[in-house]
This record gives C-alpha cells, structure tokens and sequence, in this order.
C-alpha cells in the first residue's frame, strides 16, 4: 500500500489505462449495484485504489457514497482490511457522533475487470484540503480552526482510546466536511432527484469513463487552449482580476475523519514507514518505532495548515539532501535540536546523525520558534500566536511517549477560546482581547 496517496480533484482525472482487467470498474450513471439496492449518480472521486461515486440508497432513500476497488488481488486485500477496520469503527459508533466515516454495507461486484469489493460509505462533503484551497491559502478564523480540530480530536480519541486503531495517514485530504462546501453540490439541500436507471442514449456519465478515448483527448486538448489563452491574457495585463474575498462564514466544518485504508491496529502493525511526507513523525524519519502519538503529530500539522494555509514541514531534499535529512533539518529549527536519547534510539540513527546527535550533513540551522514564526511570517497577533503555540507545541514534542493525547487535547483551554474577529484572526490589532468563556 502507498501512503502518499494522490486522489480524485476536479482538476485531474483518473488513468483512463487503468480501467482494465484487475483495475477500475466503469462505472455509468444509473448503474445498478448489490441487487438493485444502490444506483450510481454521479462520481465523487478517486483514489489509486479505487473510484467513488454518489449512489443513491433505494432501501433507505439515503444518498451514499459508494467505493469501487480495483479488482485485482493486492487490491481486493487492502479493501478486506479497510472494511475489517470500517466495520470495527462502526460497530462502537452506534450514536454516529465520533467524527469518524461510518460503513453501511459492503459487497462484491462482479464487472468486466473483475470481481470488485465495494464499500457502501455516509455520503459526506469536500476535504479540508479543498477547504483550504477555497480559502485560498489564506489562514482561517482561529474559532473554525477550533471546531475542526475539535472534531478530529474526538475522532482520534476514539479510534485510539476505544478501538485500539492508528490511522497512520492524517492530513486535509482525509478529512471530510459533512456536507460540501458548495450547497447546490449537496444532494439533499438542493433537491436533486434520484436518478433510478440508466438515461437512454446520452453519455450521462458525470465525468465517469464511458466517454471515448478520442473525446477524452479533445476535451484535454480543448481545456489546454483555454489556459493557454488565459495565460496570454494574464501576461498581457488583461484579465488580471485579483480574486474576490471568500468568507467561510456560514460554512459548516464539522468534519468526520476518512480513508483508512492505511490504518492499522495498534498492536499489529505491518509497516515501517507510514504517513504522508510532510505529516509524517520523527520517530517513522528515524526508525524508532511508532504508536498512537505518531496520528498526534500529523494532527498538529495539520491544526497549523488549516490557521495558517501553509504546510508546517515542506521537505524538498534540497541542495544535494534528502527529504529525510531536510525533514529532520526542518523540525529542529522549530523545535530545537532532537535530544540524543531519542535520535539514537532510531535504527537509521547513522544515516543522519554524527556521534554527537548532530545531524551529519546540515550544519546550519536557523532556529525559529513558532510563536515568533505565527508573529512575523502569519501575522497573529502576540496573544493569539502565543496561545495556538502554548496548543501545538506540546504535541510536536519529538518524545512521542511525551505527547498529549487526543483525550487530553480535548481538554486544552485553547479548543475553548473564542476570538472576538469574525474575518481572520491575522488581522486582530495586537492588544485586542481574546475571550475566554
Ligand atoms: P482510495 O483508498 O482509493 O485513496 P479514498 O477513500 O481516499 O480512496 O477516496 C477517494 C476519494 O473519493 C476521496 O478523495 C474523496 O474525494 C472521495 N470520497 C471518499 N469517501 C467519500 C465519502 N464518504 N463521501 C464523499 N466523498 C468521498
Ligand atoms: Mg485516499
């Protein structure tokens, strides 16, 4: 299984090769699946392992989002495991109010390629991914970081206090909205009927692969003389509107946590080297061995993303090395230098550091704390830097047996804050008053 996954945006589709024997199933709109129960609307997304579309439930009137592997065996065996963990978290969230994605049904589909399994999954909305993107990049109200983090926290704290699970894969993209950002997009508010069989005639197939190869080809070729036309205007000085403001007012964040089709049970783990770059721990960089904290620590990255809009780690091997030894560089000129008696505990102690815990081969660090990093490069305001910092530092702790965990995050008096700013907590004038209630 690889754990940086790419997935299903608007801007990219899935590889039209890939929809052959032991891959994709095609899908088309009106589809029918399990005996008739579930019939595809329209598709939601994709993942290297899988396509997922809107289905609707004719048993519950329900829409659901409906996940179709590939079928080959590797695959067919990743998707056991991720519905033996989905059933298990399912199983201990009888209220559904854990933030975590909920499994209705799963069954076989057998299709030209093969013989799929099929996740029948709650429908829910956009990732925080696209939820950044929509803010555009900008850093959001600290009071919705809160309540988004509140959530992952509860799902965390579940999966790991009460299900003995690691997710292993945390970031924006595996959180999802319960709803979509853009309400005529949400089946339910905006009235959309259910489509029961397939349209006649038609290429219906909202984005799906019944288009041909060739009208695939002209609408990529059509789509690049577009932007090659934009791309003149903008570099003639026409055209250049500065983007409108976008206000997350209004938008609901509650979000539940999804895709564990790399999750593992905490006393049965298969794989060294789990999460994606930039999310990922210390002790995964360095071979120590990981637990629960390791979640922790790809939830403070992303508690930093969703206030600030950058990633916290961005390792990029540069100047001749490696992503690892960049990675290790970046976190010790936020955190300081990782204490000897962790970075030798690593089995890949050697490869990066010299006898005295020193990292071998990047020798000048520019410290930075991050309440001085959220001051100068975010603009918070001193108070509001302070205490988000006064939240996230703790959980970057490099020990990670000296992390809080998601029950004791829960209970920080940072979730319970509320800033007096309604647009962004950047532009709070320092001196401005936090309330605490
Ligand atoms: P994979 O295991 O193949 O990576 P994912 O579970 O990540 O598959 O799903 C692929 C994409 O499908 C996601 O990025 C998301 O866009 C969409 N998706 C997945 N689950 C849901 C859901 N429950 N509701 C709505 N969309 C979903
Ligand atoms: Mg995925």
């Amino acid at each position: 299984m690889s754990c940086s996954s790419s997935s299903g945006s608007e801007e990219e589709e899935e590889e039209f090769e890939s929809y052959r024997k032991g891959g994709y199933h095609a899908v088309r709109v009106g589809d029918s699946f399990n005996g008739g129960r579930y019939i595809a609307q329209r598709k939601l997304g994709w993942g290297q392992f899988s396509t997922v579309w809107l289905a609707y439930d004719t048993l519950t009137s329900e829409f659901v989002a409906l996940k179709i592997q590939k079928s080959a065996p590797q695959f067919a065996q990743a998707a056991l495991h991720e519905i033996e963990i989905l059933s298990a978290i399912a199983d201990g969230d009888l209220t559904h109010s854990k933030c975590v994605v909920r499994l209705i049904d799963h069954f076989k589909h057998t299709g030209p390629n093969g013989q799929h399994l099929c996740m029948v999954l709650e429908y829910l909305g956009d990732s925080l991914l696209r939820l950044i993107r929509y803010n555009r990049h900008k850093g959001m109200n600290l009071n919705k970081v809160r309540e988004i983090c509140r959530c992952i926290l509860i799902g965390l704290d579940y999966l790991h206090r009460e299900r003995n699970i690691i997710h292993t894969d945390l970031k924006p993209e595996n959180i999802l909205l319960n709803s979509p950002i853009d309400p005529s997009k949400d089946p339910v508010k905006s009235g959309f009927t259910p489509i029961l069989e397939r349209p006649e005639g038609g290429n219906h197939n909202g984005g799906g692969v019944s288009m041909s190869l060739i009208e695939k080809k002209l609408k990529r070729r059509a789509k690049m003389a577009v932007a090659r036309i934009s791309q003149r205007r903008t570099s003639m000085g026409v055209a250049q509107h500065p983007k409108p403001e976008r206000s997350l007012e209004g938008i609901d964040v509650r979000c539940k946590v999804v895709d564990f089709g790399n999750a593992c049970w905490a006393d049965q783990q298969f794989m060294e080297e789990i999460q994606t770059r930039q999310y990922r721990a210390p002790e995964v960089v360095i071979r120590s061995g990981y637990t629960m904290s390791a979640d922790m620590w790809s939830f403070a990255c992303t508690a930093f993303e969703l206030a600030t809009g950058d990633m916290l780690f961005t390792p990029e091997g540069r100047q001749g090395f490696t992503d690892d030894e960049d990675h290790l560089a970046q976190m010790m000129e936020l955190l300081g230098k990782m204490p000897k008696k962790i970075s030798s505990g690593g089995a890949r102690f050697k490869d990066f550091f010299d006898r005295y815990g020193d990292l071998k081969r990047i020798k000048r660090l520019k410290y930075w704390s991050l309440d001085r990093l959220l001051v100068d490069k975010y603009k918070f305001s001193e108070e509001n830097a302070r205490d988000f910092a006064e939240f996230l530092c703790p959980i970057l702790d490099f020990a990670p047996e000296k992390r809080p965990t998601a029950q004791q995050c829960l209970q920080h008096p940072w979730l319970n804050l509320t800033s007096n700013d309604t647009s962004n907590d950047k532009k709070l004038t320092a001196g401005m008053k936090t309330l605490q209630i």
